[in-house]
């Protein structure tokens, strides 16, 4: 064996956690950092959460584990409260994302089986998506790095490119059976789909017959300011992949589904061992508790908005740093002029959290419950890291 027992597909970083409270990380040697990446959208309520924290501890004390062979009362309550607050009538719950949008893709073929029109399989999809790192996922998302040495890729989904209304209608066949989108791409650079696309694509998927599946497993669960994304453009999906935020950082993810489309998932067509165990549903419950109470997705927006100013007058000041500043609610990204990786490092020498992405881009994703002064706290850090930067850049420039 050489270096790591762990598989070495990821490049980690040599900083290890353990303890966090709020917007604040804490490393084995004690030093604390501002944590605007919250497990890449995972921990929407920011880290050990009181009434998640007691959740998740008086279930253990209860019940571990389940088979969905019977009943689950929570796990029947969050899915009504899910259809509650949504499009949709069904819910089935995951344990990933990946296996959300596995669980829509399946649905939308399934729909289509049972309408009399088993040719209708495939998915249109767009460049710059991320859906999951499973077989299926991989090819939906159609990223060559992804694909590469795994074999001949899942049949059935063909890519457009990002927003081109045009190429999605010129990609229709008689054997489209759905669309899938991300609202608000993620991992592809926080690259918000506008409205008028989204209402473009629900007629065009109405025109064709087609089910409109949205990806929000990364701009789901209050991350824009909405509990939904897609919200924000007045019209619905007929099936959407939620997952990071709805645990609160406990594995779990749901597809959910209108009766309609849903219609061809019937007993024994689909299944999962650990997906809606007590103790994910536990805490889905009470993530839902906090994000559902009265006025917290209207802060939420407010505090996308002091973020946001704050951004762009950083993004002012270092115009040799940051382009751009792009995104919706508190899913935001900084365009950068530097390498991405760059200013990644140099906000972790302030101490401080962010992610890559693609396009040359740093998404911000704070914790829902972040507050005013950890926001101004985050700018103070950001305007440090990006003046380290900036004379570099002039010099490099020159
Ligand atoms: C993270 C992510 C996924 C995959 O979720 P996993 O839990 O890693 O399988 C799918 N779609 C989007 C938009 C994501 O951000």
């Amino acid at each position: 064996m050489s270096g790591s027992p762990i598989y070495e597909t990821f490049a980690r970083v040599p900083l290890a956690f353990e303890r966090g409270e709020g917007a604040f990380l804490f490393t084995t040697d004690g030093e604390r950092y501002l944590d605007f990446a919250a497990g890449i959208a995972v921990n929407a309520l920011g880290h050990s959460h009181p009434h998640l924290v007691a959740a998740l501890t008086e279930q253990a004390g209860k019940l571990w584990h389940v088979s969905n062979l019977y009943e689950i009362p929570a796990q029947t309550r969050l899915a009504e409260r899910l259809v509650e607050a949504s499009f949709a009538d069904k819910v089935f719950f995951t344990n990933s994302g990946a296996e959300a949008l596995e669980c829509a893709i399946k649905t939308a073929r399934r729909y289509h089986y049972v309408s009399g029109h088993p040719e209708r399989f495939r998915t249109i999809t767009f460049e710059g998506a991320f859906h999951g790192r499973t077989l299926a996922t991989i090819a939906a998302g159609g990223q060559e790095k992804y694909l590469e040495g795994y074999g001949p890729k899942v049949e059935g989904f063909d890519q457009v490119p990002f927003g081109d209304l045009e190429a999605v209608e010129k990609a229709i066949t008689p054997e489209t059976a759905a669309i899938l989108i991300e609202p608000v791409q993620g991992e592809g650079g926080i690259r918000a789909v506008p409205a008028a696309t989204l209402k473009k694509l629900r007629e065009l998927a109405d025109k064709h017959g087609l089910l409109l599946i949205f990806d929000e497993v990364q701009c789901g669960v209050g991350r824009t300011g909405k509990l939904f994304a897609h919200e924000w453009a007045g019209i619905a999906p007929d099936l959407m992949a939620i997952a990071k935020g709805i645990g609160g950082g406990f594995p779990m993810g749901a597809c959910l589904a209108t009766d309609e489309a849903a219609r061809g998932m019937t007993a024994g067509v689909h299944g999962t061992t650990f997906g809606g165990n007590p103790l994910a549903m536990a805490v889905g419950n009470a993530v839902l508790d906090v994000v559902l109470a009265e006025g917290f997705l209207e802060d939420v927006q407010r505090k996308a908005l002091l973020l946001k100013q704050g951004l762009a007058a950083v993004a002012d000041e270092f115009p040799t740093v940051i382009a751009d500043i792009r995104g919706s609610g508190l899913m935001l990204g900084l365009k950068c002029v530097v390498p991405n990786k760059d200013l990644n490092n140099a906000l972790r020498d302030q101490h401080m959290l962010a992610v890559t992405a693609g396009d040359n881009v740093i998404r911000l994703l704070p914790p829902l419950t972040v507050t005013d002064g950890e926001i101004h706290d985050a700018l103070a850090r950001l305007r440090a890291a990006a003046g380290s930067l900036a004379g570099t850049a002039a010099v490099a420039a020159q």
